[in-house]
């Protein structure tokens, strides 16, 4: 038996197109983990009656509801008046919550408005959920027979994710041993190269059942596969897990980014850390982006030695050296031009291992032969006792938009990098 959840999100911007609810989205996959189905999600405005009603909608129907928003000092802050409303408990001041909302301006050296005085008001009987992350507590209230068990946390992200994992989870915990719930496991890989479909078809008969389930969802170019399974105990539904998995990744092969589950950047990192090679980069159409994804990886100053962003063909051949007759005969957006950055980034930067991008991201500059989305890749490597190395590739991405050719650009570079740092590490 998985037992129902529901989430209600509570703010006027919900609903009036200027916010979009992370919040829901974040407490679905924190819901799954813990054995919980989620069954709805409602938002409702700031006013009265639509939350009571969204409230009423729920209570019947779900077993767990998180309550997220409306928990400020502010006039459109009403949450607690509604659940008193529906708990049929008037709201009394909790002397925990109100030496914290107190101790945080104190902190501060501010007196306290009266309007943050509301902050510590819950319904009679609530249990109260400490905020060690901002000002407003949470509480649970229990409603009704059978008991639907309301967790109220504030809406800042931020400050609902923190008191989700440590005042809310660990109750949820509870409550699904005693509701007779199995224990649940999940966990993922990326894949890259491929589309959603393509690898959707090579492991469908491994996406069939619902327990274990496999269910992808695709960014920048990287599938993500995630595995969740159900079992008596944590260890048992992990070796679920795992089991599944591997039977995907010996099918997906190379396909597959990293076994340890890391995505491409962080799996280029790591293997760049071990392989102790150093990285140039040479960056056309993407601008950088390339070597921003992986200068977001803590760690990564080990090995990326210097990247160009070379846009005009003058700071190709300047900065690059690549040879102006090349740029003439075949255009800036060629295989030639790619492979020539790729070597005058690793030998100027006197590096191991250089990767080049140049392409037509578009909108306009497309042609007959160089269409919008055309991209090419080079990886030059001259590592000392080993084999030099070049590749270039070829890509065409059609007319998707510059900023997702850029990104598709900058994360197949990243894939070709690491298809070759994996061959350099099975050499040994
Ligand atoms: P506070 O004490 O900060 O007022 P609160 O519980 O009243 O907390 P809200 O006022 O509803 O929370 O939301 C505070 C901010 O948190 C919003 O302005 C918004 O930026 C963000 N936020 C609220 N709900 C969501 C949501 N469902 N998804 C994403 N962001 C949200
Ligand atoms: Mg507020």
């Amino acid at each position: 038996m998985h037992p129902c959840a529901a989430i209600v999100t509570i703010g006027s911007e919900l609903v009036d197109g200027r916010l979009v609810d992370t919040n829901a989205n974040r407490l679905d996959e924190r819901l799954r983990r813990l054995g919980f189905v989620v069954a709805f999600h409602v938002s409702a405005g700031d006013r009265p009656d639509d939350i009571d009603a969204a409230l009423d909608f729920v209570v019947t129907r779900a077993t767990v509801v998180i309550v997220s928003g409306g928990l400020g000092p502010t006039e459109d802050d009403i949450t607690r008046d509604a659940m008193a409303r529906l708990s049929g408990t008037p709201l009394r001041e909790n002397a925990e919550a109100r030496a914290h909302v107190e101790g945080i301006f104190e902190a501060f050296g501010r007196d306290m408005p009266p309007n943050n005085e509301k902050q510590a008001l819950m319904p009679e009987g609530a249990h109260v959920l400490p905020n060690r992350a901002g000002t407003a507590f949470g509480f649970r209230v229990d409603v009704g027979e059978p008991q639907t068990s309301f967790f109220v946390v504030p809406g800042v992200p931020r400050e609902l994710e923190i008191m989700f994992d440590e005042q809310v989870a660990p109750q949820l915990v509870e409550r699904a041993r005693a509701l007779g719930a199995p224990t649940w496991a999940s966990d993922e890989i990326y894949c890259f190269g491929m589309s959603e479909s393509a690898l959707d078809l090579a492991i469908a008969n491994l996406c069939r059942d619902a327990d274990p389930s496999v269910s992808l969802n695709v960014r920048d170019g990287q599938v993500r596969v995630t595995v969740t399974a159900s079992g008596e105990d944590a260890e048992l539904a992990a070796g679920r897990v795992r089991e599944r998995l591997d039977a995907i990744v010996s099918r997906l092969g190379r396909r597959v980014v990293d076994r340890g589950g890391r995505d491409l950047p962080n799996r280029v990192a790591a293997l760049l850390a071990d392989s102790g090679l150093g990285l140039a980069m040479a960056e056309s159409c993407t601008g950088g982006l390339c070597s921003s994804l992986l200068t977001a990886i803590p760690g990564v100053s080990r090995s990326l030695k210097e990247s160009v962003v070379s846009y005009h063909n003058d700071s190709k051949v300047n900065r690059l050296g690549v040879d102006p007759d090349l740029l003439v005969c075949h255009g800036a957006v060629s295989a030639e031009v790619a492979q020539a950055m790729a070597r005058g980034a690793r030998v100027r930067a006197g590096v191991d291992v250089a990767v080049a991008i140049t392409g037509v991201a578009g909108p306009s500059g497309g042609s007959q032969e160089k269409p919008v989305g055309r991209v090419y890749l080079a990886v030059d490597a001259s590592p000392l006792g080993r084999e030099p190395f070049i590749e270039v590739v070829e890509r065409s991405f059609g007319a998707q938009g510059r900023n997702r050719i850029r990104s598709l650009a900058a994360h197949t570079a990243l894939d070709r990098l690491r298809l070759y740092l994996e061959s350099q590490a099975e050499d040994g």
